[in-house]
């Protein structure tokens, strides 16, 4: 009761409130950013420490000297100013001292006995501060309450940092902030009721109006203190969090295109599928990859490979509705998610990616269009978790790939077998030179005036230990698209050169070249290589290269040609006639021979149209200088067309089929020959 009288009969009340408004902001504050000193480490720990030392310090004196100016005592008063600015520094020493120890999560220091230093702080506080007071008058003290004064401060104070630490509730800063401002306020107030002044004479010499404004601007000071606390956290707060944005974003996104990368992808996917196996939705995984990327690459540069993947995933990006996602998960591949209901929807989203990826893009003096292949699974039928999606997307953006009609596929169970046994022929190419599976066969050449043999074709056989004999048909293009034909490459132009060294006659052989090999690595050190290890005379070497091969990388694969042909080695022109087949090719290109792809050869006799292409292409051959060799030969009406049109060379099942061992280079036969 004395307490509360002493309240509301000597105080004025206006200056209470100013002194409550400080208070309880800066408790708030303060536990704030002892909060973060706690979860800091370091410089940064001292540094928020520091700062809560400071804000809890600031309040409590300022509370408590804007509660002294607000004391009304009718004798004359006045401050040591020495001692109020100790009182300062021991409200401010005794916080960094508490807080500080308490925010180290020391085991010797539990946070009740931290707390009770603070507690004990705020009563040295206040006592230095009424050493500081000094009345014209009688000054009495009650032991008694001072005494409870303190053991408020130091209980209630214990109780506010335990909360603060111990329980990491919802609401555990708002109550250890009430506690906080109960133990200084408590303290106060009950330090004041310990105090009796009994006046001397000197009646109202004391001026209300000047402490009054004291008062204020020691508010003023306190909470500006108080401001630049709120305002460290806020930063904090903010740069935090943005830092956090930023770091979510690098880890979930791909830093070239912004698009979501794979880590981001599967996480979403995992998720819709979770959400689509409780609620039954359908939901759609597309593979996207890209056709034409890789030549954009290679001839233009990365930088333009990376602003055309930039504006695709800009487009990409821009064409999404709600309930659909797209991810960059690689180089030039995206994948897309999409919950749908109706199969329409999902071909709308298709024909949208579709446009896309086909759209010309265009940069600086680059105008071109990368067109792309979209594979897409459907769950639940086409497979029930995100691995076999995923896969089946890519088996059937693959057969998209292939399919130079369609740019969308949808996954089907058959084409998914027939993938899975070309994944399993590519492993085992990748072993079957090691094991000694292929042989090399070779096919006779003739001149048709004569009859005589003019070289043999070298033909790669793979004996497979369980399928028997594979057609190069089907795994040289596997072996071109996995890299290994460069290695059975060698191995064949090798073997050749050998087998043939020791045949009686020396007959040229013509070994077959692939595109892949002209492109990649240095081919034309490798025959020559072979040539000076094999000691294989040069001009007993003939090599066979189909068009496309010199369409694709045509500067570098010049390159290569004019080097082997500057060794002494021929080179023949392949399949002349059935694939792209300009004439551009044979002007840039001195060909030491055309091969007339063998389905002319089937139509001499029947189709009118095969038969004017092969007139020309024999006067073309003429008038170049280039002889002409008819493969696919298998009848003698053929051969004999041939050779009324002038035809060099032949070649075929009527000649001769590819064999082990030549027979024509066998001892008898070659003298036969
Ligand atoms: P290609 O270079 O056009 O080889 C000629 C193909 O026609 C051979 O098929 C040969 O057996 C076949 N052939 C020969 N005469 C006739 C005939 O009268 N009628 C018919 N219908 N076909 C005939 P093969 O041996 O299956 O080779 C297929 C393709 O595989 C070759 O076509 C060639 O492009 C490729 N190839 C074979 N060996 C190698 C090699 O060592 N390296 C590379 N890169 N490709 C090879
Ligand atoms: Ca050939
Ligand atoms: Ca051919």
């Amino acid at each position: 009761m004395r307490v509360i009288s002493c309240l509301f009969t000597e105080h004025n009340l206006w200056l209470v409130a100013l002194a409550a408004v400080v208070c309880v902001s800066g408790c708030a504050i303060t536990f704030s950013l002892f909060h973060r000193a706690r979860k800091r480490t370091g410089l940064q720990k001292h540094g928020w420490s520091f700062l809560t030392a400071v804000a809890a310090g600031s309040s409590i004196w300022c509370t408590h000297f804007i509660a002294m100016l607000a004391y009304e005592i009718t004798a004359p008063v006045t401050f040591d100013p020495v001692l109020t600015m100790l009182s300062l520094l021991v409200a401010i020493g005794g916080c960094a001292l508490g807080f500080g120890l308490c925010a180290i999560n020391d085991k010797r220091c539990p946070p009740e006995l931290c707390g009770a230093l603070v507690g004990i702080a705020i009563a040295s506080m206040h006592y230095t501060g009424m050493a500081a007071y000094h009345v014209y008058g009688l000054v009495e003290w009650s032991a008694a309450y001072v005494a409870a004064s303190v053991a408020i401060a130091a209980v209630v104070s214990a109780l506010a940092v335990r909360e603060s630490v111990r329980r990491p509730r919802r609401h555990s800063h708002w109550v250890a902030v009430g506690l906080f401002v109960v133990a200084i306020v408590g303290l106060h107030f009950t330090g004041m009721a310990a105090v009796h002044v009994i006046p001397m004479g000197l009646e109202g010499a004391s001026n209300k109006q000047a402490f009054a404004s004291i008062a204020v601007a020691v508010a003023g000071v306190g909470l500006m203190v108080i401001g630049t606390g709120v305002a460290a956290y806020m930063i904090d707060t903010h740069v935090s969090a943005d830092t956090f944005a930023r770091l979510q974003h690098m880890a979930l996104n791909d830093a070239l295109t912004g698009l979501p990368n794979r880590a981001h992808f599967s996480e979403y996917l995992e998720l819709k599928l979770g959400r689509a196996r409780t609620n039954e939705w359908t939901v759609a995984v597309i593979g996207i990859d890209l056709d034409r990327f890789k030549e954009i690459n290679d001839l233009y540069g990365h930088e333009a490979g990376d602003k055309a993947l930039k504006i695709i995933a800009g487009r990409l990006a821009g064409l999404l509705e709600p309930g659909e996602f797209v991810a960059r998960v690689g180089g030039d591949e995206f994948a897309a998610v999409k919950r749908y209901t109706q199969m329409e929807d999902l071909h709308n989203f298709t024909a949208r990616l579709e446009k896309a990826v086909h759209e010309m893009v265009s940069f600086d003096a680059f105008k071109g269009s990368t067109g792309g292949s979209i594979g897409v699974a459907l769950f639940p039928q086409d497979g029930s978790d995100a691995a076999t999606l995923v896969s089946n997307a890519d088996l059937a953006m693959y057969r998209a790939k292939v399919d130079k009609d369609r740019a969308v596929c949808f996954y089907e169970k058959q084409m998914d077998d027939a993938a899975r046994a070309r994944k399993s022929l590519t492993a085992e190419l990748r072993h079957a030179a090691e094991n000694g599976e292929f042989e090399l066969h070779y096919q006779v050449q003739n001149t048709v005036s004569t009859g005589a043999i003019s070289g043999f074709e070298v033909l790669l056989r793979w004996r497979h230990p369980q399928r028997g004999m594979v057609s190069p048909a089907e795994f040289i293009p596997i072996a071109e698209e996995c890299g290994a034909i460069v290695e059975i490459g060698e191995w064949v132009l090798r073997t050749a050169c050998l087998e043939a060294l020791a045949w009686v006659a020396p007959h040229r052989i013509a070994v077959n070249v692939s595109a892949v090999q002209l492109t990649q690595g240095d081919f034309a050190h490798t025959v020559h290589e072979v040539l000076v290890e094999t000691g294989f005379p040069p001009s007993r070497l003939e090599i066979e290269i189909t068009e496309s091969a010199i369409i694709s990388d045509k500067a570098r694969a010049l390159h290569a040609l004019r080097r082997i042909r500057a060794l002494g080695v021929t080179i023949a022109i392949d399949d002349f006639g059935a694939g792209y087949s300009s004439l551009e090719t044979l002007r840039t290109f001195p060909f030491d021979k055309i091969k007339l792809d063998r389905s002319f050869a089937h139509g001499l006799e029947r189709d009118v149209q095969a038969k004017a292409i092969v007139r020309a292409v024999l006067a073309l051959g003429k008038s170049l200088e280039i002889p002409v060799l008819a493969e696919g030969v298998e009848t003698h009406e053929q051969l004999s067309i041939l050779r009324t049109e002038g035809c060099s060379e032949a070649q075929g099942y009527l000649l001769g089929r590819p064999g082990r061992i030549p027979a024509q280079a066998l001892p008898e036969l070659a003298k036969a020959s």
